[in-house]
């Protein structure tokens, strides 16, 4: 159905890098359907996924929570409990590996909250590569803790204080690291995005998500779902849990953050609002301004503030086969405080947009109807951002 073309998503995605770049790409792209084809190490990924990482994540019945709409039930895919919290260490294991087996030495990446920090300082230490990440220094100050964790799993974190001090200008300077040491080193992307063969990448080590949740609603509902929900700020929840059900006729639905209003122009929502346009070496649905250049993004779930969007969502939504919808900060607030009380479940933030949007649909369907949501992270993390929102103080 889809990458009829090696590397495109029918006039999505390609290989927009410098020159000196395809090279890596090529080697990476290599390997990668090399090592993925052996038993040895797809054993090992699958050990270090089992035994390091925690899976298979439960999909739970959110009981209370569906009592309390009533109407269709909600169930979650627990990704929420996996080892940091989140379904980056999924990706971050994978890549880590294949770096492993190509026997680089040295690992690359960048991060703007520094969840996909975190994940890569934890699979580099646990694989024994050498970490540095790359982090816009405005962003290091508003994610002090994540910081911290990083030097604390041996990471040596660089501040990037050009441009815009924040996400984009920490890949720049990625980028342009790994031009100049891809013989001993791995850039570790953290979602479905960059150029080919990276979106590829990254969804086949996030569609584990998909294959346990199809196996679960075989044994636990004994159908597949009505709905399945995912927030999207790169895609890689959403494509993790999306990829085994592209072909059968579920719904699937994918929520960016729609910030203080798509109207106001504070979202991170290029799937709703953005147009066709290339950065960070794909083409895709960006926010940009007449002239491409890109524009400034906002929302309060800092993992889903991001002004592009993986290629393959890109092609999901032209083909009509995803929904993409958007939800605000307050809406995505209520979720997160509703999943709290009657579940005892903090979610991250990011997922609580899918969750708000889950919660209106369920209101207007019955109760033989079932949803999905990927419930991608934890929301510890996200107790500062709250208590901000709200208006009151927190001292940790
Ligand atoms: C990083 C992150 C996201 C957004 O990334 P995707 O690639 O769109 O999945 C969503 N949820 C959580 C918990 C995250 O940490």
């Amino acid at each position: 159905m889809h990458e009829v073309k090696e590397g495109w998503f029918e006039g999505f995605g390609g290989r927009y890098a410098p020159e000196t770049l395809i090279k890596a790409l090529d080697e990476l792209w290599t390997n990668f359907n090399r090592l993925i084809q052996e038993e040895n190490f797809l054993q090992e990924y699958n050990e270090y996924l089992k035994d390091y990482a925690g899976r298979p994540t439960p999909l739970y019945y959110a009981r209370n929570l569906s009592n309390k709409i009533g109407g269709a039930r909600i169930f979650l895919k627990r990704e929420d409990l996996l080892h940091g919290g989140a379904h980056k260490i999924n990706n971050a294991l994978g890549q880590a590996l294949l770096a492993k087996h190509m026997k680089k030495t040295r690992i690359i990446a960048e991060t703007g909250a520094g969840q996909h920090g975190v994940a890569t300082a934890m699979v580099a230490a646990v694989l024994g590569l050498k970490a540095e990440i790359y982090m816009g220094m405005d962003d290091m100050e508003r994610q002090k803790p994540n910081v911290l964790r990083m030097k604390l799993l041996n990471a040596k974190v660089h501040p990037v204080d050009s441009g815009s001090r924040t996400l984009k200008d920490a890949i720049n300077e990625a980028i342009r690291d790994w031009m100049a040491n891809f013989e001993t080193t791995h850039y570790l992307i953290g979602s479905v995005v960059g150029p080919h063969p990276y979106p590829t990448i990254v969804k086949y080590f996030q569609s584990i998500i998909g294959r346990e949740t199809k196996d679960q609603c075989y044994k636990k509902i004994g159908k597949l779902p009505d709905y399945i929900i995912a927030c999207v700020g790169g895609g890689s929840n959403a494509i993790g849990i999306f990829n085994d059900f592209l072909e059968t006729d579920v719904k699937l639905v994918g929520v960016q953050a729609a910030g203080k209003g798509i109207e106001t122009g504070f979202h991170a929502a290029p799937l709703i609002s953005g147009s066709i346009g290339v950065l960070h070496g794909m083409k895709t649905y960006v926010l940009q301004d007449d002239f491409g250049q890109i524009k400034d993004t906002y929302s309060i779930a800092a993992g889903l503030d991001y002004p592009a969007v993986g290629p393959e969502h890109a092609f999901l939504k032209d083909k009509k086969r995803v929904e993409y919808v958007s939800v605000k900060d307050d809406e995505a607030i209520e979720a997160f405080e509703l999943l709290s009380k009657t579940e005892g479940i903090i979610p991250a933030l990011e997922p609580s947009h899918a969750l708000a949007y889950a919660i209106k649909l369920a209101e207007r369907l019955d109760k033989e109807k079932i949803i999905i949501v990927n419930l991608s992270g934890r929301g510890d993390k996200d107790i500062h951002s709250y208590m901000k929102f709200k208006g009151e103080t927190y001292e940790s």
